[in-house]
């Protein structure tokens, strides 16, 4: 429902909790966070009900201990479940087995069975009833081994081809905290650039309290954000122009 990710200098955590609140009134059931702290630990939350669920079980004396929730790229998430009961386990960000792939989605992923049962018959184990968890297995998959492998932008890509329906999705790797990166199909997905720090959002309200200036993705298109701005391709990988424009209403 609410999507935000963020790289930057600030710690992620606050910029995306404060992102998250900004879309409350979209309505939803669940919310997650996931933070990279730079030295290749992602560490994830997420709680049914509502926000202030997840900041209580985030603990803020917790998350200053280091690598809990301490780091300056992120995302978080704001669930309107459309497969799976509106319960933790099947809450966003979604991980893959080795839990070094972080994912989250907006949307349904229509073929979603399909994609599930041939990660099963590979030995894959699901945790939760989401159509989004194939995502982030297919991405750590394509990221681990042959033609993407070591690559996130071009595993994205490659995964995206696959995916039928409807998708806004925002990737970590826990090995790149410099970047991360977004694709859309058919559900909206904005930039936010600001000066040393970058943002990924399905609403601008996420982030117009840090910048103004915003880029609208365009269909079938993947972004990779980073502290000094961001990189559009399609699914092929090739370059692509997506739409800037300046936020121009008040809070
Ligand atoms: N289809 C996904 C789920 O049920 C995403 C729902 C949403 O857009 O929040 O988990």
């Amino acid at each position: 429902c609410g999507i935000v990710g963020y790289v930057g200098h600030r710690q992620a955590l606050d910029v995306v909790l404060g992102g998250l609140r900004r879309m409350e009134y979209r309505g939803y059931d669940s919310a997650g966070v996931a933070v990279l702290d730079g030295s290749g630990a992602l560490t994830v939350e997420r709680k049914a009900g509502r926000l202030a669920n997840l900041e209580s079980e985030l603990g803020l004396a917790d998350r200053h201990e280091p690598g809990r929730f301490t780091g300056t790229a992120g995302m978080g998430h704001t669930r309107w479940a459309t497969h799976g009961a509106p319960v933790d386990r099947n809450s966003h960000p979604h991980r893959d087995s080795s839990q070094r792939v972080a994912v989250v989605h907006n949307g349904i992923i229509e073929n979603f069975a399909t994609l599930r049962a041939e990660l099963e018959e590979a030995g894959v184990e699901m945790t939760s009833d989401t159509d989004t968890e194939v995502a982030a297995h297919l991405i750590a998959r394509a990221y681990d081994d042959g033609p993407t492998a070591g690559d996130l932008p071009a595993s994205v890509r490659s995964v995206c081809r696959r995916l039928e329906g409807a998708f806004t999705l925002v990737v970590s790797h826990a090995g790149e905290p410099g970047r991360i990166v977004a694709a859309r199909r058919s559900s909206p997905l904005v930039v936010g650039v600001g000066e040393g720090e970058t943002f990924v959002a399905s609403d601008v309200a996420a982030f117009i309290e840090h910048t103004r200036e915003a880029v609208e993705l365009g269909q079938d298109q993947v972004v990779v954000i980073g502290r000094d701005g961001y990189d559009v391709t399609d699914f092929r990988g090739e370059p692509a122009q997506a739409k800037p424009f300046t936020v121009d209403w008040d809070l």
